[in-house]
């Protein structure tokens, strides 16, 4: 299993497929406890990265995941624009002089990345917000030394239902307070696609 460039391309091209083709409803899910613009925020930034990058000849993961972040960084807005910004951005320079990323890489990068979340956004896991899908990825990813690929979009489905359960007490969420338990975090369901999507270009890679 090991990624090259065209598999980070595509990794970012099925993400992008995943969140033109479930927009209304990760707006949806925006709608029941924050302000519906997440499905928007997200087609917005993601087509801009396919934009960026479709034509681009990249030398590593990292020049690529570089563009990556610095468009989802200008362009997503909202709170998870820098929030997914600062994740790509620290994967980026985990994968650093790297041609080929092997499962340890992508292991060090997720690992990177949610630190990245936590510290930019000073939030912490229970707190219904995409660490509730990225912390269990990386947690897994540490006990495993074998993992299949369907190990990334299996994990984040779980652990994006999981959410359904929690309080919120980060970002617009926490406004609702316990109404905000019964549904699905919008940025869960994002991670979700993403990790998905990352599934997807590791099949026969
Ligand atoms: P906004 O809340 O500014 O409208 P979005 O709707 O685009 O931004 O994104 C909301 C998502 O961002 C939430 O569902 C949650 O997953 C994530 N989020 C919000 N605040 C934080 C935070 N402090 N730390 C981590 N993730 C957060
Ligand atoms: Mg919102």
């Amino acid at each position: 299993m090991k990624l090259q460039v065209n598999d980070i391309r595509k990794w970012m091209e099925v993400s992008n497929q995943l969140i033109q083709e479930n927009k209304s409803y990760l707006t949806e899910l925006d709608q029941a406890i924050g302000d519906s613009d997440h499905g928007i925020n997200m087609a917005r930034g993601f087509q801009e990265v396919i934009t960026k990058i479709q034509d681009q000849t990249y030398e590593t993961p990292t020049d690529m995941l570089k563009d990556v972040a610095m468009t989802l960084m200008s362009k997503v807005g909202g709170a998870a624009g820098p929030l997914y910004g600062t994740a790509f951005l620290k994967l980026s320079m985990a994968w650093k002089d790297k041609d080929e990323i092997q499962l340890n890489d992508i292991k060090g990068g997720l690992q990177a990345g949610l630190d990245g979340i936590k510290q930019r956004g000073k939030a912490t896991s229970g707190e219904k917000t995409m660490i509730d899908v990225w912390e269990p990825i990386v947690q897994l990813l540490s006990e495993n030394d074998n993992i299949d690929s369907s190990f990334f979009e299996e994990t984040a489905k779980k652990a994006m239902n999981d959410t359904k359960d929690l309080k919120a007490t980060k970002g617009r969420a926490s406004y609702f307070k316990e109404k905000s338990i019964g549904h699905i975090d919008p940025g869960s369901a994002s991670s979700y696609y993403i990790f998905s999507a990352l599934s997807t270009s590791l099949e026969g890679a």
